[in-house]
């Protein structure tokens, strides 16, 4: 069959549907969250649960829609458009942990989280990085030690998205006594169990209104079947990372797609020298330089998506699609900022918001250079050791 590039009529029309909605309804709310600093409130989560946005690529059963990523990626990029904040709910819940947890977890766990998610009741964060394990995450140190029917897990987490507000993690930690991946696996922890607490909210460039703090294990104890992925199952877990990280990189273009699509509107309007601004040269090559970046990262995206076995990308295609959305999420807010001028740089307009959340997803996530490697890694067939 010859290579497609359009998408499906359907497709079409729930992009169609949540662009209208995105646009009229949720710009004040971002507004709010960014003037605020507050998550989106538990109403807006449970409209997004009413329309399905919680659960696009969940699979019926579980309470979700049943498409596919590509679709789960399509709503991120229309809602992220508007504001990243406002569409970290659904982020979280379609390509984030809960989807770890819907394809690994015990049946028992996943039907009492996953459902819960679609409704919108609970909110559910990812716990991986620590004080001394960023890139290195493989040098985490949380421990969790299974005995009978629970498990307990002690150790600190650090730059946890959620932190403090989301009603459940998964949390990283090591399992056995394995070292390095080997012994790591996944606990899924709710918020309000005894010797979970959190540090202070951090206060970062952007990403206002996605709370995130550091996480105290201290003794907690959940229930066995709260093992998500048992020692040994890093691989597993990273599988699940591989579609974490083309949401990412949608998260990343919309912050440029969405700034192309104001300037496109703003420099047809603004007029100096007596024209609109449009009409000089420089400011066509600079749409056409942003539209060129755009596209080649929604196309990446898109890629990795369809491309995916069994419903998760390679890491060749999501590095790819990460690492070109972060750096061109970068670039193309950057020049949307120049093109509006002083109401590019004003906190009145959401572009300089753009500017700053589209800078963090080259780091969250996994950053630019250690996409590079991943990618670098594939093209010759082996890992390269960071630690010899
Ligand atoms: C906005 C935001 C949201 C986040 N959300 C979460 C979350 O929800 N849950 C979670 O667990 N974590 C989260 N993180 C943490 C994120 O995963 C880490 O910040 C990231 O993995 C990088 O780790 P680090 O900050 O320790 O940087 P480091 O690992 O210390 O890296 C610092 C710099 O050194 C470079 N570097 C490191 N090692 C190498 C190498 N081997 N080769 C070349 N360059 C290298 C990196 O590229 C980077 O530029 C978030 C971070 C941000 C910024």
């Amino acid at each position: 069959m010859a290579m497609d590039f359009q998408l499906t009529p359907e497709q079409t029309e729930l992009q169609d549907s949540v662009r209208r909605y995105a646009r009229e309804r949720l710009p004040d709310i971002a507004e709010h969250i960014e003037r605020t600093g507050e998550p989106p409130s538990a109403e807006l989560i449970a409209e997004f649960a009413d329309m399905g946005y919680l659960g696009i690529n969940i699979p019926e059963e579980l309470g979700g829609l049943g498409l596919g990523n590509l679709e789960a990626l399509i709503v991120i990029e229309e809602v992220a458009k508007i504001s990243a904040a406002v569409a970290f709910p659904i982020f979280e819940s379609c390509v984030g942990p809960v989807r770890a947890i819907e394809r690994f977890g015990t049946e028992s766990l996943a039907s009492a989280v996953v459902p819960a998610v679609c409704r919108g009741e609970i909110v559910v964060a990812i716990a991986m990085s620590e004080p001394n394990a960023g890139s290195a995450l493989t040098d985490l140190t949380t421990r969790a030690s299974i005995d009978g029917d629970s498990v307990t897990l002690n150790g600190n987490k650090r730059w946890c998205s959620g932190g403090g507000h989301a009603d459940g993690y998964l949390v990283y930690c090591r399992l056995s006594d394995d070292p390095g991946a080997k012994g790591i696996g996944a606990v899924y922890v709710e918020k309000d169990v005894d010797g979970l607490s959190f540090g202070e909210q951090e206060s970062l460039m952007g990403f206002r209104g996605v709370p995130s703090s550091d996480i105290y294990l201290d003794n907690v104890t959940v229930p066995a079947d709260h093992v998500v992925v048992p020692a040994g199952g890093f691989k597993k877990l990273m599988t699940a990372f591989d579609l974490e990280r083309c949401g990412n990189a949608t998260m990343g273009l919309a912050q440029a797609s969405g700034a192309l699509d104001d300037a496109i509107d703003y420099v047809q309007e603004r007029k100096q020298f007596g024209k609109p601004i449009v009409d000089f040269q420089a400011v066509q090559l600079k749409l056409a330089e942003m539209k060129m970046q755009v596209e080649a990262a929604r196309l990446l995206i898109y890629r990795a998506a369809c491309n995916a076995e069994q419903g998760m990308p390679s890491m060749l295609d999501s590095s790819l699609a990460k690492c070109f959305a972060n750096e061109i999420a970068r670039t193309v807010t950057g020049t949307a900022v120049q093109l509006l001028g002083g109401y590019g740089y004003s906190k009145e307009y959401p572009m300089e918001r753009r500017m700053r959340d589209g800078w963090g997803w080259g780091i969250a996530g996994g950053s630019i250079d250690i996409q590079k490697i991943n990618i670098a890694s594939a093209l010759v067939g082996r890992r390269f050791n960071q630690r010899a």
